[in-house]
């Protein structure tokens, strides 16, 4: 087994052996020894970025996905200006430093109108703006920029070429090349996150620990790892799952357990990004799951700001929407988290910060 205490030269090989460790008192080890880089790396506090839903139309058909075109019949939304402003002026009373617009892929939500939004929200409220609106032109991420927009987040979802094709189809006359967005996003002046889902049918071990290496190897500066969580509406819980499905033994499970030794690498790879405990992670496990993230290398929470009867609508997986859960219940409970686990409340807009070491 690979040493922690050289963490700097794991490998793929040696991520992978430790995606595949199933002894509890060695997993110990791993656990503390991300928690411990954790806090060397960036501390004690624990950034809050409010999200916002902001539309739920989509043209992708991503099989996981339960906002894919495919996924039957939903109602479909898209935020007003003014409401998207609303919750941004939400986000800022609550002390956030930063906002998140996440979206469907929505060519309805055009560059003026995004630029329209990040610019209000840059100039008017002096908070950091991250955009998460999927696979878009140059064009679009550069005017984006141009109006303030700080950070962009895209999942590449999977380093498998022929599993990304299946579970992420294209659209007519466009590649989708998302790592090569994000470095091109990068250059222009975006810091980019990307992540993967942990469990989906045809994701193997090696699969997983390649995705993590390639975290490092990207220098990503923020990194989201959830668990798949199957919708019955998508074609991904169906027929084209049991497809996929890799051999016993090579399939990864989409439990709580293998997301967190997915995080507490990440953080041993990456040990400067910005990680959060995921709605996901926190779904699969509403008693700990939030709680255990936080623990085990994460330092983010993404308290969801959407208008309540939007975010039954953004059900890209099922039970996401926490529906019923006010914004103040949440953020109380994520307060108390926070103080309960002896960190600290992020200030400020909590972008990366590169420590010299
Ligand atoms: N349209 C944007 C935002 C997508 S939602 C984009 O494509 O980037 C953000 C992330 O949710 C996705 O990147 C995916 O990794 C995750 N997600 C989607 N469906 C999921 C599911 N069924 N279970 C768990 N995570 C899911």
């Amino acid at each position: 087994m690979p040493l922690l205490s050289e963490a700097g030269t794991l490998d793929a090989a040696g991520i992978e052996a430790w995606l595949r460790e199933a002894d509890e008192k060695r997993l110990e080890h791993l656990w503390e020894a991300a928690d411990r880089v954790r806090s060397e790396r960036v501390g004690e506090a624990v950034h809050l970025r409010g999200l916002v839903e902001v539309s739920n139309y989509c043209v992708r058909s991503c099989a996981y996905c339960g906002i894919a075109a495919c996924a039957g019949p939903l109602p479909r939304y898209r935020l007003s200006h003014e409401e998207i402003l609303a919750c941004a002026r939400e986000a800022r009373r609550y002390g956030f430093g930063t906002v998140v617009l996440q979206s469907g892929e929505d060519p309805g939500l055009t560059r003026r109108f995004i630029s329209d939004v990040v610019a209000e929200i840059h100039h008017d409220l002096g908070l950091a703006i991250t955009l998460s609106l999927g696979e878009r032109d140059d064009e679009d991420l550069k005017a984006w920029r141009e109006a303030g927009a700080d950070r962009y987040l895209l999942r590449f979802e999977t380093t498998d070429p022929a599993l990304y094709a299946a579970i992420h189809p294209g659209l007519p006359g466009k590649v989708s090349d998302r790592i090569a967005q994000l470095v091109r996003m990068r250059e222009m002046g975006y810091e980019v996150g990307t992540g993967v889902m942990v469990g989906i049918p045809g994701q193997t071990w090696a699969t997983l620990a390649r995705d993590i290496d390639t975290f490092r190897q990207f220098d990503m500066d923020m990194i989201g790892i959830g668990p798949y969580l199957p919708d019955p509406r998508t074609p991904l819980a169906g027929p084209l799952g049991t497809q996929l499905q890799a051999p016993p033994g090579e399939q990864v499970p989409n439990d709580e357990v293998t997301t967190l030794k997915a995080v507490a690498l990440t953080r041993l790879v990456c040990p400067d990004t910005n990680i959060p405990s995921t709605t996901a992670l926190s779904i699969l496990d509403p008693g700990g799951g939030r709680r255990n993230g936080l623990t085990r290398g994460a330092n983010v929470v993404m308290p969801n700001l959407t208008p309540p009867h939007y975010r039954q609508l953004y059900r890209i997986y099922p039970g996401k929407a926490a529906v019923h859960e006010s914004v103040e219940t949440l953020t109380e409970n994520v307060l108390g988290l926070i103080a309960a686990l002896g960190r600290t409340v992020g200030k400020g807009p909590g972008g990366r910060e590169k420590r010299v070491t």
